[in-house]
């Protein structure tokens, strides 16, 4: 049978009955974000995190913050750019189709040997 990895008991850790500033309890669901940033994972979707949230959820909230503020510039070399950069490489890598963007890779590999 397959363990069950959760329990209907209450968690007792660091943060349970934590307090907000104003002296009141904090809920459950910010509770909940705690724990997470705490374990490193993406505060939406539970996912290793870079920072407080996974990649997809770092450029997600970057472009909603963009958006609020009607920002204009990019700043390109801060962490979430280059490695939205860098997973796009990524995935294009070992399955990409025969054409200019092989050609550059293979000038690429021979540079490097
Ligand atoms: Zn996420």
């Amino acid at each position: 049978m397959k363990a069950k990895k959760w329990s209907r008991k209450k968690i007792v850790d660091t943060f349970t009955g934590t307090l907000k500033a104003d002296g009141t309890p904090m809920s459950r669901q910010q509770i909940h974000m705690l724990r997470k940033k705490a374990r490193g994972l993406c505060l939406t979707c539970g996912a290793p995190a870079i920072g407080v949230y996974c990649l997809k959820h770092t450029i997600a909230a970057r472009e909603r913050m963009r958006r609020k503020l009607k920002y204009r510039r990019r700043l390109r070399n801060s962490a979430s750019y280059v490695l939205e950069k860098q997973s796009h490489s990524r995935r294009r890598g070992p399955q990409a189709s025969r054409g200019r963007l092989t050609r550059a890779k293979s000038r690429a590999t021979a540079k490097a040997a």
